[in-house]
């Protein structure tokens, strides 16, 4: 991307979507699943769609389009008109091959074939997509998406089976990498993660009758749904008529979740593994301030992730905390910026500092990572433009050092600041006065639970599964 253009996404590091569904009578299902999308498009702002349908295997309606779910979904109450048993939910954010902003790639997928229709939303990344595209292409296949839900329609309807449980049981298996699918081919909905679990995916009952599945428990919250539990790795999670039930179809599946879903992509609303997103990070701040102490006035965090670990920091040092940066929400999805002035200084239309707290004071800054660098430089400028004495990075996760493969959009290894290189050589490179980055024992220890039960693949350059 070239400088002077700039994403409204904040950050770096991407997530690549988020997946939500459900089944039940006499519930305005259309509509929670918008609610439900909008409650999950931090997951992804590219683009939003719905499927929804009667629930006897007829026709499922769709509807999805490039942008917000408010841009998509701009009068959400005639959703509320639509009769449905279910509905499948899904906002994009494109990853690698699948990087087109096209609105063919939008998802949910809708398809038919012999036994009807299939719905098919997709989180992740899969590992052997090209490999299983080619043997699929050799044998007839015509793809219109670049999307890992249509390789999988593919797989489904060459395995024959008319049960789509049973064809998910035999051709899911083959697939490798990160996923967690909702799916309905018109009689049910079925929420299924990887044999690693590296994404999110939760159930929940809803109020009266049914049950919806969704990436964050924060969409639960939002559409009054109550959280069951967490859809285990390897586990399909079939939701129909006669309620919930559940297989394990990967066998020797174990827990895997991206720890990064902590540190920086969830809602801090959110529950993952039943530890509470906020509350996380605020620990990861408290640890940062024990690890790397420094001499400061003030604390401040970039919002809007770095808040808490901010705020935790701030407690534990005995430093006041301050709304050092100021977030415009209202920027639009890519700017070009108007002047060479303004590109040379790194003018930043979506943040700026409060002059007043910052004006000749030393300051720590907390942020969650560190990609390439270049935010972290236009932060420091932004800072010091607005008069600050000193400028301390402090950092709620370990130096970047590797790509990832399971579905968080990270540029070549040799593209982060932190590969290769001693960290004490990094404040010089962005214009910092010191730098400092929590350890990965004490993340893990903030969570609170065993690292196994984590990917950590992106700091430890040790990933758990390779294409
Ligand atoms: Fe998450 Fe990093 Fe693992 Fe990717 S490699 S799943 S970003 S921890």
């Amino acid at each position: 991307m070239p400088d002077e253009v700039i994403s409204n996404r904040c950050r770096n590091l991407h997530e690549a979507c988020g997946v939500c569904g459900g089944y039940a009578e006499d519930q305005p299902l259309a509509f929670l699943t918008c609610f439900a999308l909008y409650a999950l498009q931090h997951r992804g702002q590219e683009s939003a769609g719905i499927a929804a349908g009667p629930g006897d295997g007829r026709k499922m309606l769709l509807k999805r389009g490039l942008g917000l779910v408010s841009e998509v979904f701009p009068v959400s109450a005639d959703l509320k008109g639509i009769v449905c048993k279910l509905a499948v939910g899904h906002v994009r954010y494109p990853y690698g091959s699948e990087g087109s902003s096209s609105l063919e790639n939008t998802q949910p997928l809708k398809l038919r074939y012999r036994h009807g229709e299939l719905v098919i939303a997709h989180n992740g990344h899969l590992l052997n997509s090209a490999g299983l595209r080619e043997e699929l292409e050799r044998q007839g296949a015509i793809f219109q998406t670049d999307t890992d839900s249509e390789l999988l329609a593919h797989m489904i309807a060459r395995q024959g089976s008319s049960s789509l449980e049973e064809s998910l049981a035999a051709v899911i298996p083959r697939l490798k990498g990160a996923f967690a699918f909702v799916i309905s081919d018109g009689n049910r909905v079925i929420g299924l993660r990887d044999g690693f679990g590296f994404r999110p995916l939760s159930v929940a009952s809803l109020e009266g009758n049914g049950y919806f599945l969704a990436s964050e428990t924060c969409a639960f919250d939002t559409i009054g749904a109550s959280f069951i539990r967490d859809v285990e790795p390897g586990e399909m999670v079939i939701l129909d008529e006669n309620g919930l039930h559940s297989r394990q179809i990967i066998e020797n599946s174990y827990p895997n979740l991206c720890i990064f879903e902590y540190i920086y992509f969830a809602r801090p609303d959110s529950n993952l593994l039943g530890k509470n997103v906020h509350l996380v990070r605020k620990e990861l701040g408290r640890r940062l301030a024990r690890e790397h102490p420094v001499e400061a006035d003030i604390v401040s965090g970039v919002p809007d992730s770095s808040i808490a670990a901010a705020s935790g920091f701030a407690e534990e040092a005995g430093l006041p905390y301050e709304m050092a940066l100021v977030k415009n929400r209202y920027i639009g999805r890519t700017f070009i910026k108007p002047t060479q002035k303004m590109r040379e200084e790194g003018v930043d239309l979506k943040l700026n500092a409060v002059k007043k707290i910052v004006e000749g004071k030393r300051v720590v800054l907390v942020d969650d990572s560190i990609v390439r660098g270049t935010t972290s430089i236009k932060l420091i400028k932004i800072m010091r433009r607005a008069g600050a004495k000193e400028v301390h990075l402090r950092i709620s996760s370990p130096p970047l050092i590797g790509s990832c493969y399971y579905g968080i959009d990270t540029p070549d290894p040799h593209e982060l600041i932190a590969y290769q290189r001693d960290v004490m050589e990094i404040p010089k490179l962005i214009g910092a006065d010191s730098i400092g980055y929590l350890n990965l024992e004490e993340v893990v220890a903030a969570i609170g639970l065993p690292a196994s039960n984590f990917c950590r693949a992106c700091f430890t350059g040790d990933y758990p599964q390779k294409a």
